[in-house]
């Protein structure tokens, strides 16, 4: 079976990679599954394009294959677009999903139901060994809710209501997620570079 390398630690990540290339009998491995000691890649860019293109192309230069990574994150319009590219890191270093919501549930006390329009964004690059990098950009519209809600996912799941939904993302089938966000949203536009990839 053809494999990916997707670079990425984050295993709610790695576990929707698994399931959208298994359907195309594609095994996707993130960093959690190859043995080599690989470096984390300092995020230093300032958009989604700029740190999805450093996580690509320093693993690609390591491992001299092609490789795919995915930045994303949250953007909420009340809080000027924050916390976009610190999602991960939103609440401190540690990365720890539920204190980032609470930060961001904090900031937005005062802002009423009908302020709390947000969307997740995710941008995957594929770098390749050659210096090639190919960007694609996905969204999913929704609005934040005004306390966590449901098991499934990760992140900030539990608090984004997509568009056209009344239940949170968390609570969502992880099939039917994996048909509506961002991330899936990136991954269509992919998929005529997938198929090169192993030409
Ligand atoms: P990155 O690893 O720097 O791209 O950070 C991505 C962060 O954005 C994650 O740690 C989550 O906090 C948030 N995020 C990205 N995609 C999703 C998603 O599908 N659901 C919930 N949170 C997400």
């Amino acid at each position: 079976m053809n494999q990916i390398i997707i670079a990425t630690k984050n295993r709610g990540k790695a576990k929707e990679f698994r399931e959208f290339f298994s359907q195309r009998n594609i095994e996707a491995l993130s960093l959690l599954d190859i043995k080599e000691q690989l470096p984390d890649v300092e995020e230093t860019g300032n958009t989604f394009e700029e740190n999805a293109s450093l996580k690509a192309e320093e693993i690609s230069r390591i491992l001299n294959r092609a490789v795919l990574s995915d930045d994303s994150g949250l953007v909420i319009d009340a809080l000027d677009g924050r916390p976009g590219i610190y999602s991960a890191r939103y609440a401190g270093e540690q990365k720890n999903d539920e204190q980032n919501i609470q930060k961001v549930l904090h900031e937005l006390k005062d802002i009423s139901e009908g302020q709390r329009n947000a969307r997740f964004v995710c941008v995957l690059a594929i770098a390749r060994p050659n210096g090639e990098t190919k960007l694609v950009r996905g969204e999913c519209e929704g609005r934040i809710t005004l306390s966590p809600s449901g098991e499934n996912g990760f992140g900030y799941d539990p608090v984004f209501i997509p568009d056209g939904y009344q239940q949170t993302m968390a609570e969502l089938e992880s099939e039917e997620k994996n048909r509506i966000s961002h991330r899936s949203r990136a991954m269509d536009k992919l998929e005529d570079l997938i198929d090169t990839l192993f030409i």
